[in-house]
């Protein structure tokens, strides 16, 4: 069943997030896990003129798209030397070292800063939602504040020995997946399920490329609750979406970043007739 506003709003205030944001709680964390490519490492994109790393492209979108709340980094934590007991598989077909989802669940949360709103991990290696199944790019868990995606790879369901690769480089429809998947998966531990109303960010999706066709932005009943959350003005919110985004599709051109931009415009110049 669709999740309404109003739905959403009862039980966003019945777990008390509401008061709990409103005080100490307002900074999202992004936890990179495990080791990283040199080709990641080493990714910069300049934002008006200053170099910016990979995480902190990651977080300055993060700080736009959920504008009015702060975004920080964490240090790499390394899944081995923490002891954490993630359980491991690997993919029948594909051979590749898998890590168990749920098992991340608790673990990130015990690990979330007091003042944190909630913590996404994020991880080069497959993960996978249970025995069964074959490959999740993320899951969020609101009641747990914590949720986790990975990048690293193709998607198995789509597997094929000759053309699979893994990732080898930063480029721009890498970088609209994470843009993507990291905003769809912080909106769930804010509550939002499911969008059943327009085009929206917050669709469900079946596979990797049906949400990579999905966009970037959210449809008017999830910006109201995202916005509730946040406190932001619409306006401000867009124009620096539109100002981060312009930086990168000058660097990393993608028809998807220029139908973005367009769609950017077009709400402005709707919110300015006003
Ligand atoms: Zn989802
Ligand atoms: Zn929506």
């Amino acid at each position: 069943m669709a999740q309404t506003y109003i739905q959403w709003k009862s039980a966003y205030d019945l777990g008390k997030l509401y008061q709990i944001c409103q005080r100490e709680r307002r900074i999202i964390y992004i936890q990179p896990l495990d080791d990283f490519p040199d080709f990641i490492l080493d990714f910069k994109l300049s934002f008006h003129s200053a170099p910016t790393d990979f995480f902190s492209l990651l977080s300055h979108y993060c700080r736009v798209f959920f504008c009015g709340i702060d975004v920080e980094v964490l240090p790499k934590i390394d899944i081995c030397k923490k002891e954490w007991n993630i359980k491991k598989r690997h993919h029948p077909t594909t051979n590749k070292e898998q890590l168990l989802v749920t098992d991340f669940e608790t673990t990130l949360q015990s690990i979330l800063p007091v003042n944190g709103l909630c913590i996404l991990g994020i991880i080069w290696t497959d993960l996978y939602p249970s025995e069964d199944l074959n490959f999740v790019l993320g899951q969020a868990f609101f009641n747990h504040k914590s949720g986790i995606f990975c990048f690293g790879r193709f998607e198995p369901k789509t597997f094929d020995e000759a053309t699979s690769r893994d990732i080898s480089v930063v480029d721009a429809n890498l970088i609209w997946k994470l843009l993507k998947v990291i905003c769809h998966e912080t909106c769930h531990l804010f509550g939002l399920s499911h969008c059943e109303f327009f085009s929206c960010l917050m669709n469900a999706s079946s596979s990797v490329v049906e949400a990579l066709s999905q966009p970037l932005f959210l449809c008017p009943v999830c910006l109201h609750k995202l916005q509730e959350v946040c406190q932001f003005n619409i306006c401000t919110r867009y124009l620096e979406i539109q100002d981060l985004l312009k930086e990168i599709h000058s660097q990393f051109p993608h028809e998807r970043f220029s139908q973005s931009l367009s769609w950017l415009e077009k709400c402005l110049e709707f919110l300015n007739e006003k």
